[in-house]
């Protein structure tokens, strides 16, 4: 049965970093901005009104009176697309990488009329997160690359940016996110990676062991942009959920989706596996938001119905 993030949360809550994130869950709301984009132009932004951590996700909704082409946020030189949210106002999400700097960040958006623009600032304070470190020991070969895997990599890591840069202009996402699997949490997202003694690239994703062969499920509706077997990522599956947010499912035993297929929230796209550089049987579960790199459980608080145009 599919499960929603809001009833379930990642297990391993002894570790101290995971004690951090169920208190911002707490704290993490969905943010009514109570400004209205027809009433002022360049409104300066309110101090405080919009905060969130390193690696979080913002549901931020903006009230608009008239229809208007199109609405777009800018977050730290990133695209906010902002959609039809209902009741006369348009949302976006939107993705605090997980190494934005923290303090005061404009969030800027605008909305396009035949005639003119309307434009309000506001202020999102980005929130320090204090990531675990986490010690890793990897056979040498799958750390210090030879020359061929290294040229083999990057072809594989430009692949997957080229995924990325196409932001699809529809939202097929929509209500709550689930979790692709049920497990525990192995790998943190955010977590400062120390491999055979090295510093290494943190931890983009949270990585939940299963045993080989568990079913995993698409986390909302989407789009299947890539299916890959790949050096570092092992087998493994992009949904494009629309709007510039994609989710990863990678180490895979077995893909069982297609490129350009549209998959539906809950639907089966693989099997966990141990498949690339995994030292045992689990789901890497990563989330791209717009170019952010966001915690996929910070989707938990966020839920949007679908919404004709038209009700705007
Ligand atoms: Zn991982």
């Amino acid at each position: 049965m599919t499960r929603d993030l809001a009833r379930k949360r990642p297990q391993g809550a002894t570790i101290k970093g995971r004690v951090l994130v169920a208190t911002v869950v707490l704290f993490a709301h969905i943010f009514p901005i109570n400004l209205s984009l027809s009433a002022r132009q360049d409104q300066q932004g309110i101090p405080g009104q919009l905060s969130g951590k390193q690696g979080e996700v913002l549901l931020v909704r903006i009230p608009v009176q008239a229809s208007p082409l199109r609405v777009e946020g800018k977050f730290l030189n990133r695209l906010v697309p902002f959609f039809p949210g209902g009741n006369n106002h348009y949302a976006g999400l939107v993705g605090i990488d997980m190494q934005a700097p923290p303090g005061a960040q404009d969030l800027v958006v605008e909305a396009h009329y035949p005639d003119r623009t309307k434009r309000v600032t506001m202020t999102v304070r980005v929130l320090k997160e204090n990531y675990p470190v986490q010690r890793l020991k990897l056979p040498d070969e799958m750390v210090d690359l030879d020359q061929k895997t290294l040229v083999r990599v990057r072809a594989e890591s430009k692949e997957i940016q080229q995924v990325f840069r196409g932001v699809a202009s529809e939202r097929f996402w929509s209500g709550k996110f689930i979790e692709p699997i049920q497990g525990r949490v192995s790998g943190r997202f955010g977590s400062q990676r120390i491999i055979n003694g090295q510093p290494r690239s943190p931890h983009s994703g949270e990585d939940i062991a299963a045993p080989e062969g568990t079913p995993v499920e698409a986390m909302n509706n989407g789009v299947v942009r890539l299916t890959m077997d790949h050096f570092f990522t092992g087998k493994g599956v992009i949904i494009d959920h629309g709007l510039g947010l994609f989710s990863m499912y990678f180490h895979l035993s077995a893909v069982e989706v297609e490129p350009k297929e549209r998959v539906k929230k809950g639907q089966v796209i693989g099997k966990v596996g141990a498949t690339g550089r995994a030292t045992g049987p689990h789901l890497h579960w990563g989330v791209r938001l717009n170019g952010s790199r966001v915690d996929p459980y910070s989707l938990k608080n966020i839920s949007v119905g679908e919404v004709s145009p038209r009700t705007n």
